[in-house]
């Protein structure tokens, strides 16, 4: 390998490595749970399965290539593995970020889709689906995510989760944010006994989208 993409790759690391610790520092996951990964030409740079993040350094690469084949690293990759590498072969996806997210998990065991309480579900290309229940690591689970991540760069997974992704670590991270946070919106206006919260039309939502691709993030 030349050094220049040696470099490229330790840099990523670095960046899976730092994105993987905010998930943890900022409340989205516990201990080992959730996964990060991003990717660099034909490899995907993904945590390992069972390693507390702030036990990972910059020699501590793990790489797979799209076929799941390890490529870098001594440590066993995350075992979603299958969830991350569906994303990259069906997108052009740069990075993938799952969570164990508290609001976000919790809405996916009550709705087929969130309600569209927030134009935030704009960032996220529409109404937010949830995929259908299997266990954790499965092709299965995997297959499920691809259906409902249909045009969109988000989903919820059933009584699991969270799984978004985007061209950089950062995008994928703040796409999670932005659900767990839409989620968390909705759980709190519908708690309020005797009232209903209001929703976006689907039309209002597409009429979102076109100012944001014209303009930007939204204010
Ligand atoms: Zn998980």
């Amino acid at each position: 390998m030349s050094d220049v993409r040696t470099d490229a790759i330790e840099q990523a690391w670095d960046g899976v490595v730092a994105t993987a610790r905010r998930t943890a520092a900022d409340g989205l996951v516990v201990g080992t749970s959730g996964n990060v990964s991003a990717r660099i030409g034909g490899i995907v740079l993904v945590t390992p399965s069972g390693v507390p993040y702030d036990r990972l350094g910059p020699g501590d690469a793990v790489g797979v290539d799209l076929e799941g084949r390890q490529v870098l690293g001594d440590m066993v990759p995350t075992s979603e593995l299958p969830l991350h590498l569906a994303v990259y072969r069906g997108s052009d996806a740069g990075a993938v970020v799952h969570t164990h997210a508290v609001h976000a998990t919790a809405v996916s065991t009550l709705v087929d889709e969130v309600p569209l309480v927030h134009y935030a579900a704009a960032l996220l290309g529409g109404p937010v689906r949830t995929a259908g229940y299997a266990r954790y690591g499965t092709q299965e689970l995997a297959d499920g995510m691809l259906a409902a991540l249909r045009d969109r760069t988000g989903c919820l997974l059933r009584n699991h989760g969270t799984v978004t992704y985007g061209d950089t670590l950062d995008q994928a991270y703040d796409r999670t944010a932005q659900l767990e946070w839409m989620c968390r919106l909705w759980l709190t206006a519908s708690s309020v006994p005797g009232l209903r919260p209001s929703l976006l039309t689907p039309a209002q939502l597409d009429d979102v989208r076109d100012a944001l691709k014209g303009y930007g993030q939204p204010g």
